[in-house]
């Protein structure tokens, strides 16, 4: 399928990045990557309206449009669905506040990823899908929940211009231009670690060599496939949902 202008010119309204961001939550949950205490965020095009995935206690695999938080960029809540706001909200605010070109951000909680950081062990690409993390995975050195403002911005400052982040013995933020890229970033960051972390049980991991990984970046990190990995994930989340149905109106 080829993508035609109308696509390319279609600027989505805040009812569609409602839906995305349930989506992303889920497609992240069958990941294992969020489980109950990660959350995703998308900007709202043109404004300072901030999507959030609701917090613990939602189940992160069935999440409705109509569970989203909106928060202002300044960190006031515009619209509160109800549920739990999630603790750590600062921490899409506070970015989305310090890098405008990033119109998504995810926080996980994901095992390997944060297994690297327990062993102290920076997380490299090991692998052809991995290669974007040639730019560096920085490490906030701090295992606290992030709930004051200035731990937020400390994490921000980190964060830096990257496109990830560690936090030691807790988990990490990836950021994305588009919620596509941000879950391909996410998907692939996990995907990276586990690799890493179990190349390095069998006695060593070996980095993709510099010029490797550029190139891999380049072969790999195209709207194609951003499009296809979505649509992937999104047809298991929907078989997922599907197959929970019956067990939940029983
Ligand atoms: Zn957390």
């Amino acid at each position: 399928m080829h993508e035609t202008n109308a696509d390319l010119e279609h600027v989505e309204t805040e009812s569609e990045l409602r839906q995305k961001v349930a989506t992303m939550c889920m497609m992240l949950n069958l990941q294992g990557s969020v489980g109950m205490f990660g959350h995703v965020s998308i900007r709202v095009p043109g404004t300072e309206r901030i999507l959030l995935s609701p917090g613990a206690g939602s189940e992160k695999g069935a999440v409705t449009p109509e569970q989203v938080f909106v928060f202002h960029l300044n960190g006031d809540i515009l619209e509160h669905p109800g549920g739990e706001v999630p603790l750590e909200w600062r921490i899409h605010t506070q970015i989305h506040r310090d890098r405008p070109e990033i119109m998504s951000i995810t926080h996980l909680h994901a095992q390997h990823s944060t297994l690297l950081g327990i062993a102290g062990r920076e997380i490299v690409p090991v692998f052809l899908h991995g290669a974007f993390l040639h730019t560096g995975v920085p490490t906030w050195d701090d295992p606290r929940l992030v709930v004051n403002d200035a731990q937020a911005a400390s994490l921000s400052a980190a964060l830096g211009d990257h496109v990830a982040i560690q936090q030691r013995g807790h988990g990490s933020v990836v950021v994305g231009e588009t919620a596509e890229i941000a879950f391909f970033r996410s998907t692939f960051l996990e995907e990276n670690a586990r690799k890493q972390v179990e190349a390095e049980i069998l006695g060593g991991a070996l980095p993709l060599r510099p010029e490797e990984a550029a190139d891999c970046a380049r072969g790999t990190f195209n709207p194609r496939l951003l499009r296809l990995l979505w649509n992937y994930y999104q047809r298991k989340a929907e078989q997922e949902l599907a197959n929970q149905v019956p067990r939940m109106t029983n």
